[in-house]
């Protein structure tokens, strides 16, 4: 046999080994190689909707920081109703029985989610309601997007000067300022007794444009409540 005959016969060997190989493997492997295509895609697609759902929470998170609403809050009403208290408890979730006078303004911050997925910072600017204090308040009302308003519960003198507060915090931070009017220290009333007119400080509060809402610094009833009330209030007001 020459070199050239062997040659041919080897490849042609070869070629009909391949093409028979070839032909068997197709007919095995066709049904689940199918199989096996429709399943990657499958996950591909699974992958894919993975992937759109995690950048869609991406984007909603981007977009709720860009979009994000930084509120300054205020904190407003007479010496010792409680605005301290309301903020710590807020914030740190504490109450301290003992009093401590706020010199000037103490300013925290915190995120609320007024609604599901939607989240404002709130800086909160809790103002000495001292009446020494008066001269500087003016100054840190500018530029805030609303205000808590709060009286005490148990002392009747500290209600009847909302209308007061009311006033200074529209002068100085705008005739619209959402408000939400607080009565504080819902915990005392068992003890104490109710010193205030609920229906008329309910309508007080409807009449201005706003809800009444009592509150307990000590139990923390109806803080978060409070805040939150209030951070729609300023969104909605803005739409
Ligand atoms: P602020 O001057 O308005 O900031 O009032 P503070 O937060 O300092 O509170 C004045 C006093 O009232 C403190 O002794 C607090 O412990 C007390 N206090 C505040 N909130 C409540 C409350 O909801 N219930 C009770 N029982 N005491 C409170
Ligand atoms: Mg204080």
């Amino acid at each position: 046999m020459s070199y050239f005959k062997f040659i041919t016969k080897f490849n042609g060997y070869k070629k009909i080994k391949y093409n028979t190989v070839h032909k068997i493997l197709k007919l095995i492997c066709i049904n689940k190689l199918n199989k096996l295509l429709n399943i990657i895609i499958l996950i591909l697609i699974y992958r894919k909707n993975k992937i759109i759902n995690y950048n869609n929470q991406i984007i909603r998170r981007v977009w709720s920081l860009m979009s994000s609403f930084k509120l300054k809050v205020l904190l407003t009403g007479a010496a010792a109703v409680g605005k301290t208290s309301l903020v710590q408890r807020f914030i740190k979730n504490r109450f301290q029985a003992n009093y401590k006078l706020t010199v000037g303004v103490d300013i925290l911050t915190k995120d609320v989610e007024f609604r599901a997925g939607e989240i404002a910072t709130l800086s909160i600017w809790d103002i000495g309601g001292q009446q020494r204090f008066e001269f500087i308040r003016s100054t840190f009302y500018k530029g805030a997007a609303g205000a808590l308003l709060v009286f005490d519960l148990t002392r009747e003198q500290t209600y009847a000067e909302t209308r007061k507060w009311l006033t200074e915090i529209r002068q100085f931070a705008g005739e619209s300022i959402p408000f939400v009017f607080i009565g504080n220290k819902a915990d005392l009333i068992e003890d104490v007794g109710l010193v205030i007119d609920r229906d008329e400080a309910r309508s007080f509060a409807e009449n201005e444009g706003s809800i009444y809402i009592e509150t307990s610094a000590k139990t923390g009833i109806n803080v978060d409540e409070a805040f939150t009330e209030l951070t729609k209030r300023i969104i909605d007001s803005r739409m």
